[in-house]
């Protein structure tokens, strides 16, 4: 564990799940067309920008954030049309608001399943927490395998069942009535993860009055805020009360406060921008099936997964021609079987579709 390192340093107090793993990696992209995180890719106008920057110079750094940022609160809860009696928990980024559901039903033995491949920090978020991860394999064509998820949530009685909607590295939507089946089986609660809302234009959260067990989780950051880092979780009050408690004190600072409420009063911008890059996804897939040996898959978030002939080394070699040539996407022919030879690729700029394809067309 301690290879070399200095005499007298001994990190066998770390837990084993902790070591066991490597840090998430975040690839450095200097120079690079970046289309390997679903980012956004508009800058803000200057005007919004210089707007921007006055309401944020008049924040009170010297403050801690609000204890409960009501007023931010309620103006999310009427833009998204939370529905009547439910409640709102703000986290730093969905990523944190994963970690917290699975920390409050972390009892020894506790398992969190969710269909795979999907988004790792389920499964990272798990292990940290001492939790069993299960992932159910999706079927051949990435929908969901409705008797095989029955069976496994009959077999391990999941804590926490998370559902990437649409899935992250796939870009599918599920069979809603086999959501429902999960909804009606599952004996704790169960996760609707809506980070690509945007591209996607389907939602669950009308649906929360009727399930008890359902928690919608939202993020701004495939949106286009993605740098002040701010996510949301959708529920039942009772449920958003336990979570809360475990919310670190001033999770969510003041400028990422400030930041989201003043987009969220310029929403229509983003919406404008949204728009853009699903006209966009729609041409990089038909550009992307007209290629030989390319098969890309229909997606419902601001990312296109494809597979290219020849397997996994082909995509390797594939990826790495694209960063020669400048563009960074992402490799996804090794997380798991199901997408041997696929890499995923996020939707950008007109101008950084075409620099990707053109690359790609020279790179197969
Ligand atoms: C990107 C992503 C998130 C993380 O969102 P943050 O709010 O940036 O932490 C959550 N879920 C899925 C499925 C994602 O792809």
């Amino acid at each position: 564990m301690n290879g070399g390192a200095r005499p007298g340093l001994d990190l066998s107090v770390i837990r084993d799940e902790v070591l066991a793993v490597n840090a998430y990696a975040v690839p450095d992209s200097t120079g690079l067309t970046k289309l390997d995180a679903m980012e956004n890719p508009f800058a803000l106008p200057a005007d919004v920008a210089r707007a921007l920057g006055e309401q944020l110079g008049k924040v009170p750094l010297n403050r801690y954030p609000p204890a409960d940022p009501r007023a931010f609160k309620e103006l999310l809860a009427r833009v998204i049309d939370l529905p009547a009696g439910m409640a709102l928990l703000l986290g730093n980024g969905s990523d944190e608001l994963i970690h917290l559901v699975i920390q409050a039903c972390a009892r020894p033995g506790a398992c969190v399943l969710s269909p795979w491949p999907s988004f790792e920090m389920y499964d990272l978020s798990s292990r940290f927490d001492g939790c069993r991860f299960v992932g159910v394999p999706l079927a051949e064509d990435f929908s969901l395998p409705r008797e095989a998820l029955l069976a496994a949530i009959a077999a391990h009685r999941p804590a926490v069942v998370f559902i990437s909607w649409p899935n992250n590295p796939t870009g599918n939507l599920f069979d809603r009535a086999t959501v429902e089946a999960v909804l009606a089986a599952a004996p704790g609660v169960v996760v609707l993860d809506e980070a690509y809302l945007p591209f996607a234009q389907d939602t669950w959260l009308p649906q929360l009055a009727r399930w008890p067990k359902l928690l919608v989780l939202r993020t701004l950051s495939k949106m286009g805020l993605a740098g002040i880092r701010l996510g949301y979780l959708c529920g039942d009050p009772a449920w958003i009360a336990e979570f809360n408690k475990l919310r670190p004190p001033y999770n969510v600072n003041v400028l990422t406060l400030a930041a989201a409420g003043f987009m969220l009063e310029r929403r229509a911008l983003l919406d404008e921008q949204a728009a853009l890059l699903r006209a966009e996804r729609g041409r990089l897939l038909g550009r992307l099936r007209s290629l030989p040996g390319v098969t890309a898959f229909d997606s419902a978030a601001n990312f296109v997964l494809f597979r290219v002939a020849g397997g996994s080394p082909a995509a390797d070699r594939v990826f790495a021609r694209l960063k020669a040539r400048g563009i960074l996407i992402k490799n996804r022919a090794h997380v798991h079987p199901l997408l041997a030879g696929c890499l995923r690729v996020t939707v950008g700029q007109p101008s950084e579709n075409d620099a990707f394809l053109a690359a790609l067309a020279a790179s197969l």
